[in-house]
């Protein structure tokens, strides 16, 4: 039946994917499209296959964040085309798809769960050596059907801020990702710190170490901590990749650690 040839379909794209990576936070605005992003971009910088998948229905951030917001994907009867980043780096998000940025999208559980099945078996990313997938914020419909159709060999990166309330944030999506069978690859603490804009140190006006305490306390690894920098801000407002541009600067350099182990 078509079902089954879509199923089918959705097997073989995924087994041309070796790493799978699910970036997800426990709520909103902690900065889980930037790490994203930037995991994305540096995996490609390093010479691999990536492709970038934005699943967040309700405020795709991935076109903003790379200038791509006029990218128009190809769409064939049977396949769609990922829009190229450059020749590492292929991204796919709602973004694409949707008329206009404005318009809320409004669906429900099953019909998220339909388009993103959609766009893991319809898009024709070829061999990947990665795929990022960026997940709404929260443990609902879209991470879990981004696991559940990913398989178990899906490996979340947790985002959190360094804010006391993030633990039980945290502690939920540990909870969730062990619940659908999969693992957490580690936590990444970001915002952690202020890079003074005069004279470029860190200000830990958190406190330092709560990222790697939180992840001891549950149990998962501590893949490092990204500082609140101006210029990761402007690199979003502006759509330039941050980690590809900055290259030699600290906080680029923070971000390549946290690489390192994916
Ligand atoms: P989320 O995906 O969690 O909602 P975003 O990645 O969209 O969060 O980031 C929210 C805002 O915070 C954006 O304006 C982004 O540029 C900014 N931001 C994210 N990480 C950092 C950081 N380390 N330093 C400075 N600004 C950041």
């Amino acid at each position: 039946t078509e079902l089954d040839a879509g199923e089918a379909r959705m097997k073989r794209t995924i087994s041309r994917i070796k790493h799978k990576i699910v970036v997800m936070s426990g709520k909103g605005g902690v900065g889980k499209s930037t790490v994203a992003t930037n995991i994305a971009i540096g995996l490609s910088l390093a010479g691999k296959k990536v492709g970038l998948l934005d699943v967040d229905v309700h405020g795709p951030s991935v076109p903003r964040l790379l200038s791509m917001r006029d990218s128009k994907v190809h769409i064939e009867e049977s396949f769609i085309e990922p829009v190229a980043w450059s020749k590492n780096l292929s991204v796919m998000s709602l973004g694409f798809l949707l008329p206009n940025s404005y318009q809320p999208v409004v669906w429900r559980g099953p019909v998220k769960m339909g388009f993103i099945k959609q766009l893991l078996s319809d898009v024709v990313w070829g061999d990947l050596d990665y795929m990022v997938v960026d997940c709404p914020p929260g443990t609902g419909d879209e991470p879990l059907s981004v696991m559940q159709l990913l398989g178990n060999d899906a490996q979340a990166v947790i985002v959190t801020t360094p804010q006391g309330v993030a633990i039980d944030d945290v502690r939920r999506s540990v909870t969730f990702v062990g619940d659908v069978g999969n693992q957490v690859l580690g936590i990444v603490e970001n915002m952690s710190g202020v890079v003074c804009s005069q004279c470029g140190n860190v200000e830990n006006i958190f406190g330092k170490g709560g990222g790697k305490k939180l992840a001891q306390e549950v149990g998962v690894r501590f893949l490092g901590d990204i500082p609140l920098d101006p210029e990761i801000v402007r690199s979003g407002d502006e759509g330039y990749a941050f980690l590809s541009v900055k290259q030699d600067s600290p906080t680029a350099q923070s971000i390549q650690k946290i690489i390192k182990p994916i």
